[in-house]
């Protein structure tokens, strides 16, 4: 899978995409990340990007013009903008991303990006939840860590995608590991019975619990 950024930070993503599962995916040919620098797009001797808004009000608003050009060579994959009016990023999301062979991810900056940027040159709008971050990079980094490790051959064992949460609509149930016991606070006893019947009935009762107590709009 190719995945493209467009950004006036490429080097946001330098670190984080060499690090951990996408790190992995990378060096082992499984996912290509390839950022593009929306100013190498501009024609202004001061690389702008940005414009006053039309009608007044405050900040500035990302041109049309540079991401058009950077966009254009793109129009044959996927291309998704970064916004917090778009459709709330979930699991089933980056499911479906994940299947795409090439997907352009497009990082906003200031008080976002030309209308019409998303009207024509753009597949879907993709926020990463109510709230608003100066940019579009770190949903970006979202998306593609999302996505990373759902690709075939990242993860080691599929079986630890197979039991997550949002799978199945449920939250997974907690973890522990040694010690059994850490400042008087102690394992649940059947985790440590070596009874597997009883810790899947013990972990599928958990499921439901959590979902029921932290998310119960998941259940429906
Ligand atoms: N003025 C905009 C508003 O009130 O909706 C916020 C613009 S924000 C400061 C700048 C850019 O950050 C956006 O264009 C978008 O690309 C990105 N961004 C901010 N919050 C986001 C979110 N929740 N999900 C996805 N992208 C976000």
């Amino acid at each position: 899978m190719k995945i493209t950024v467009i950004t006036i930070f490429p080097d946001y993503f330098s670190s984080p995409l060499g690090v951990g599962i996408v790190g992995r995916a990378i060096e082992a040919g499984n996912l290509d990340v390839q950022t593009i620098d929306l100013r190498d797009y501009t024609t202004n001797v001061h690389r702008q990007v940005d414009d006053a808004p039309y009608g007044g009000g405050a900040g500035m608003v990302m041109m049309i013009e540079p991401l058009a050009k950077a966009l254009d060579p793109l129009a044959d994959t996927t291309r998704v903008l970064m916004s917090p009016a778009g459709r709330p990023l979930d699991q089933s999301m980056l499911d479906r991303f994940a299947e795409l062979d090439r997907l352009t991810l497009v990082c906003g900056r200031y008080e976002g990006v030309d209308q019409r940027v998303s009207d024509n040159l753009i597949d879907e709008e993709v926020s990463v939840g109510d709230f608003v971050l100066p940019g579009g990079e770190a949903a970006a980094l979202t998306i593609i860590e999302g996505v990373a490790r759902l690709l075939p051959g990242v993860l080691g064992n599929a079986q630890s995608i197979a039991g997550e949460s949002f799978r199945d609509a449920l939250l997974e149930e907690p973890h522990y590991t040694r010690p059994a016991e850490f400042r008087g606070w102690t394992v649940p006893e059947v985790l440590l019975s070596g009874d597997h019947a009883r810790i899947e009935e013990w972990r599928v009762a958990q499921r439901l619990e959590r979902t029921r107590l932290r998310r119960p709009d998941l259940l429906g």
